[in-house]
């Protein structure tokens, strides 16, 4: 059975052409699929009975199976997700006060390879198709009770951010395709100024995400030169810091210059944590004039991974550099530690 999850309109037009249906009903069913947050074909009672039957041979709107739910005592929630074929991704919810972000993952393991991250010790599987990586946000909502879609400004899950398991930019296809449904006002809906995604920089993809979607970019920075990056991030090799500097220029350019670009950058103790480093980066920034914020990661550690995270005071003096360069430079606050829900402790394996 296929998924009506993750098709865009004009690939439920045909299917319905094909049913003998007028193509108007496609957006009659994404608003039951995506406003109202409906799981069974059976309930499209604004259907007829005769079109729900014929759908529900062939369809379902399926939603992987929740294998395991933890909150942490900060309310940060998690989710182990499977799929049909077994694997599994996890899926964070990150409150913030009266709203918050649903992280979420675009592939299963990742090949890039960075050599700080959990995930990116566990080699690629699979990218997830449109249908997985849509339904991890219609999970949470499922979890919070959030259906029908309230308005924008009164959602308690207000936010996705694209920073779970994998390099959306290596599922270009799926992850764009995922991403109009979040964003299209007849899907789920979700501004694309509510949107973040975050990408190890692979170069000739970037601006492609700009023009395609137009949402927020987080670049995972983490060095203030090829020399460090290449150690840290071997993708660097490939697509070396110049390039990815220029196409986050280009980023702003295209989708207007007003947003931020936000610069992750991980505080990795005795690696990329001097004072120089800092000054070294903002000048990279300055040049091209970007319009650019940091946040400054404390490194989670993990079993297998030697690295340690800076000390408190390195990183408070790493952004009081980068402040008087003049980029806002906040030390993110970890949350969810306790339920390894935090930045690289995602895995696909429930060990
Ligand atoms: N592949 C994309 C998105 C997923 S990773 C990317 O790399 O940007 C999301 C963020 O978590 C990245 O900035 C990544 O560098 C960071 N991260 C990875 N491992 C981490 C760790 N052990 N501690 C803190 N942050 C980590
Ligand atoms: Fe992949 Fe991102 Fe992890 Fe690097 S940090 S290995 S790109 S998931």
């Amino acid at each position: 059975m296929d998924n009506l999850i993750g098709l865009d309109k004009l690939e439920l037009q045909s299917i319905l052409a094909e049913l003998g249906e007028k193509p108007f009903r496609a957006k009659q069913i994404w608003h039951l699929i995506y406003n109202q947050g409906k799981t069974d074909i059976n309930d499209f009672t604004t259907l007829s009975k005769s079109l729900r039957e014929k759908l529900s041979k062939h369809f379902t709107v399926k939603r992987p199976e929740i294998i395991k739910e933890l909150t942490s005592t900060d309310k940060t929630r998690k989710w182990l997700l499977g799929f049909d074929d077994k694997r599994k991704v996890e899926t964070v919810y990150i409150p913030e006060d009266d709203r918050g972000a649903v992280c979420i993952s675009t592939q299963i393991g990742c090949a890039v390879g960075c050599t700080f991250c959990n995930t990116g010790s566990q080699k690629l599987e699979r990218n997830l198709n449109t249908a997985e990586i849509v339904s991890q946000f219609m999970t949470a909502r499922d979890s919070y009770g959030e259906w029908p879609s309230p308005i924008d400004e009164t959602r308690y899950l207000s936010n996705i951010v694209v920073m779970g398991m994998g390099e959306p930019l290596h599922n270009l296809k799926n992850t764009i395709k995922a991403l109009k449904i979040l964003t299209d006002g007849d899907g789920i809906a979700i501004s694309k100024r509510r949107i973040t995604l975050s990408t190890s920089g692979i170069t000739p993809h970037i601006t492609t995400i700009a023009k395609e979607v137009g949402c927020k970019l987080a670049l995972s920075l983490h060095a203030p030169n090829n020399e460090i990056r290449d150690h840290i991030m071997p993708i660097n090799k490939k697509y070396p810091l110049e390039g990815v500097l220029d196409a986050c220029k280009e980023y702003q350019k295209i989708t207007g210059g007003r947003q931020y670009i936000t610069f992750e950058y991980l505080m990795l103790k005795g690696i990329n944590d001097k004072p120089e480093h800092a000054r070294e980066i903002a000048k990279e920034i300055k040049k091209r004039k970007i319009g650019a914020k940091f946040n400054l990661i404390p490194f989670n550690p993990w079993s297998g991974c030697d690295y340690q995270t800076s000390p408190k005071s390195t990183i408070i003096k790493f952004s009081q550099i980068l402040e008087s360069e003049g980029f806002a430079a906040p030390i993110r606050v970890s949350k969810g530690q306790d339920i390894m829900a935090a930045c690289g402790q995602l895995k696909s394996k429930n060990q």
